[in-house]
């Protein structure tokens, strides 16, 4: 049975990042000193918050964003892409400093250098948390990831009402401020997430670091686990359960995380238990890594495989 919830305006809030994608092709990446000539630029929306966001919408979640981008014309890519894939963009704060920006540069095997300018995620501050009050009463799960600053995560973790769910993904993996952990609800980690997270203390196996992970204080953990699909453990029932992956042809696994979080997450806010919603998230990041790209590959309701 699944609970009944009073409606609320929307499925999912998502307080994260939101970056520009600057990609170039480049036969080598150049050497320190060096230039080289590279193919024409394809600038892409990206950041976590803004991949979750774009992600969750594009399956039918109500959602909201709350992001900071710069004013510039990245910025306004940012704002056109969310508001295209029907994200409430009302939250989005503009200015301060211009938006975040990933300069990517790939050469022919798939091997890439990322330099990352976090730009306006970084003067995501929490007193814009606080100004967003209504934005965390209208949502039933809060996902955030860690493309902001840290005691930006924190203060989010803090102003959450009882009965409202964090989803957490520690990406890029950081030393997370005290009470986050205990908020979590699930914390999805990936194995390098994990590992980075537990260092000597992760074990051999995912129910490993599931375990040692739950001793931190979540109340559960999600493990994904790539192509293996992924791992629940939730500190109420004990125990763990594997939640298999569709087998799919895997042509480019970027943002894969992000879509299975954002479908986790919106099926959480629809009152499905942790190991149901984990299986659509898990069909969800299958059919995401089937495409090219990153917000481009997310699938809707109905291309997602059914069980
Ligand atoms: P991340 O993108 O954060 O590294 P994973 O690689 O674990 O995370 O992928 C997240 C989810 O995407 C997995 O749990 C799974 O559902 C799906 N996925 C990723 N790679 C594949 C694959 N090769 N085949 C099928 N599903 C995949």
């Amino acid at each position: 049975m699944h609970e009944d919830p009073a409606p609320l305006p929307y499925d999912l809030l998502v307080v994260g990042s939101a970056n520009a994608d600057l990609v170039v092709g480049v036969e080598r990446r150049p050497a320190p000193g060096e230039t080289v000539l590279g193919s024409d630029l394809v600038v892409h929306p990206g950041g976590k918050g803004a991949n979750q966001a774009v992600a969750a919408a594009r399956l039918g979640a109500r959602t909201a964003l709350l992001a900071r981008v710069g004013d510039d014309a990245h910025g306004r890519l940012l704002l056109d892409s969310q508001r295209e894939a029907g994200v409430d963009t009302g939250g989005i704060l503009v200015g301060g400093a211009p938006t975040g920006v990933a300069l990517i540069t790939v050469d022919p095997s798939g091997d890439n250098s990322i330099v990352v300018s976090p730009g306006a995620n970084a003067r995501l501050t929490p007193e814009d948390i606080r100004a967003a009050a209504p934005l965390f009463a209208a949502a039933r799960v809060v996902s955030v990831q860690l493309e902001i600053p840290l005691a930006t995560v924190a203060e989010t973790a803090r102003v959450l009402a009882p009965g409202t769910r964090l989803v957490l993904n520690p990406s890029p993996p950081a030393p997370l401020p005290d009470g986050v952990l205990a908020a979590c609800d699930p914390l999805v980690v990936n194995e390098h997430e994990a590992r980075s997270i537990l260092g000597e203390a992760a074990g051999p196996a995912p129910q490993d670091w599931a375990a040692a992970l739950l001793a931190q204080g979540p109340r559960s953990v999600v493990v994904t686990l790539g192509a293996e699909g992924a791992l629940v453990a939730d500190s109420r029932t004990g125990g763990h359960v594997r939640v298999p992956s569709p087998k799919v042809h895997a042509v480019d696994t970027t943002g894969a995380g992000d879509a299975f979080t954002a479908a986790l997450a919106w099926r959480l806010g629809l009152g499905e238990p942790l190991a149901e919603a984990t299986a659509f998230a898990v069909r969800v990041g299958a059919a995401a890594v089937t495409r090219e790209g990153a917000q481009a590959s997310f699938p809707t309701a109905g291309e997602v495989a059914a069980p």
